[in-house]
């Protein structure tokens, strides 16, 4: 099944995790400081070079793992901001559950990627109950707190007020974003909007950098068209999701029960 997405857009020439890997080793070699969005909120830790590292996961937690085994062995730190209503990742289940739990073991931190249009409701007051929601149901699944929140597409009115709580704050806050000691720098879309992450990274002395990576979109780098791309992550899923439905259903007591089954009623299956 060859089903094809139809935006024809190109992704950037350097994106691929050869080079993800060298951004990260020319940062390091220019001293940048990577920071948590905790302690950059703190002011802890804050050099005149940091960089806050984010990702935020839109369609796959593999990629992510991959991602977050290639900065700890950097010895980076980044915080992964994960969905709780996903249309293509779960994460209340045993797979993603693995991963979650081996992304904090390298000392990550998790937050919450929030999409507002799943409850279609734009007041303010019901989107922090949601966000809390959320929150609460991560924590019980994985014994975390989040704190952190990023907006998934998010529309403008969002990024135009604070929004935060006793418990949480969204990272789209101006301080994070918009401030003069900061500079936003996002891949979304599989290009660089301004300059090239080098270039950024070259000639910036003072600023902290809020750098927001996707990890899913630096593989399969043969492929040169965004949605090209991302074709190729779905058909990686679609294997993946074969060896899972190996394990789930292909036990020594389903093939019993099936058999069983079998026998009584010739026209099950
Ligand atoms: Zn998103």
């Amino acid at each position: 099944m060859t089903q094809k997405l139809h935006n024809r857009r190109k992704i950037s020439k350097d994106f691929n995790v050869e080079n993800y890997k060298k951004y990260l080793i020319l940062a390091k070699k220019y001293k940048y400081n990577f920071i948590s969005f905790l302690n950059f909120e703190k002011k802890k830790n804050l050099k005149n070079k940091s960089i806050i590292l984010r990702h935020d996961i839109d369609i796959d937690l593999n990629f992510a793992e991959k991602f977050a085994k290639l900065e700890n062995n950097l010895n980076i730190k980044s915080t992964f901001f994960v969905m709780t209503n996903n249309n293509l990742y779960n994460l209340y289940s045993k797979n993603s559950k693995k991963i979650i739990k081996k992304i904090l073991s390298y000392g990550h931190h998790i937050g919450l990627h929030h999409d507002v249009s799943f409850y279609q409701n734009k007041n303010l007051k019901i989107i922090k109950k949601n966000i809390d929601k959320e929150i609460k149901f991560f924590y019980d699944v994985y014994s975390y707190k989040i704190r952190h929140v990023s907006f998934h597409k998010p529309e403008k009115f969002l990024l135009k007020k604070r929004i935060f709580n006793k418990n949480f704050m969204s990272v789209y806050n101006k301080e994070f974003i918009f401030d003069k000691n900061i500079r936003y720098i996002t891949d979304s879309g599989g290009f660089w909007k301004e300059e090239p992450l080098k270039k950024i990274l070259k000639n910036n002395q003072k600023k902290t950098i809020h750098l927001l990576i996707h990890p899913e979109l630096w593989f399969f780098s043969n492929k040169k068209i965004l949605n090209d791309r991302i074709s190729n992550i779905i058909d990686y899923k679609g294997l993946l999701l074969h060896s899972l439905a190996e394990d789930e259903i292909n036990s020594k007591e389903k093939k019993i029960v099936i058999y069983k089954h079998d026998k009584k009623n010739s026209s099950f299956i």
